[in-house]
């Protein structure tokens, strides 16, 4: 009697152990984090290329521009009638042209980085169905852990509201020795025997004697796993 009262008592333990394990490995969707955050951080830097390359066309651009502004305000010059001496005008004229071949230079330039802007773009957006997709699967991952935390944290609940109720029915010596067992055997103080004569939990084959008295409801342990055995007519 005093043994299948102890009984009762380990299986709410057991209970409890176990969903202590599934709550640890519930998986929060952290690997699908990680690997999103590793794809965002590629394509940031897919990204500041592309920005990087625009910015420098930007820069080329401003620079054609002033040359240009240039130009116009040397021609203007020319035109107005001002100029007159020869070797004035041909100074101006040489300026002019190197402007124009620098304003070229610039040009090709431009065309160099255009052709590059594309693939940079390119490589940016290649991430993002891969990331959406990560997204989905860290958010569903998540939700589903919610879930099953809920559903874990509702049952750790009941358990631990009958435990009391269930301990209080063991002899207190009995519960002592139990609960020191507990803490030794990761968190199993009990094990069946089992109709082949073994020990539920570690296997080992048990001598007749223990089995005898575990049926005659004596606190005996398993000499291998120090669990209390306890015999029942429903064997596993
Ligand atoms: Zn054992």
């Amino acid at each position: 009697m005093d043994l299948r009262r102890l009984w009762e008592l380990h299986e709410i333990d057991s209970a409890i152990l176990d969903i202590r394990h599934k709550a640890a490995a519930l998986d929060g969707g952290k690997a699908a984090m990680e690997k999103l955050k590793k794809l965002e951080a590629e394509q940031e830097a897919a990204n500041s290329e592309a920005k990087r390359i625009n910015g420098e066309m930007l820069d080329l651009e401003l620079q054609q521009k002033t040359h240009a502004e240039k130009i116009k305000k040397i021609d203007k010059e020319l035109y107005s009638g001002q100029v007159v001496n020869a070797k004035e005008v041909m100074n101006l004229e040489k300026e002019i042209e190197i402007l124009k071949r620098k304003i070229s230079e610039l040009e090709d330039q431009q065309l160099a980085l255009m052709d590059q802007i594309g693939p940079a773009e390119a490589k940016g957006k290649k991430f993002e169905p891969e990331i959406q997709q990560t997204k989905a699967e860290a958010a569903a991952k998540r939700k589903i852990a919610m879930e099953q935390k809920g559903v874990l944290e509702a049952e750790f609940a009941r358990l631990n509201k009958l435990r009391p109720e269930a301990a209080k029915k063991v002899n207190p010596p009995l519960l002592t020795r139990y609960e020191a067992i507990r803490q030794n055997q990761h968190g199993i103080g009990m094990t069946k025997v089992t109709k082949n004569s073994r020990c539920g939990v570690c296997g080992t084959l048990l001598p007749e004697r223990l089995i005898e008295a575990a049926r005659k409801d004596q606190a005996v342990t398993c000499e291998e796993c120090k669990r209390i055995l306890y015999y029942s007519e429903g064997l596993l």
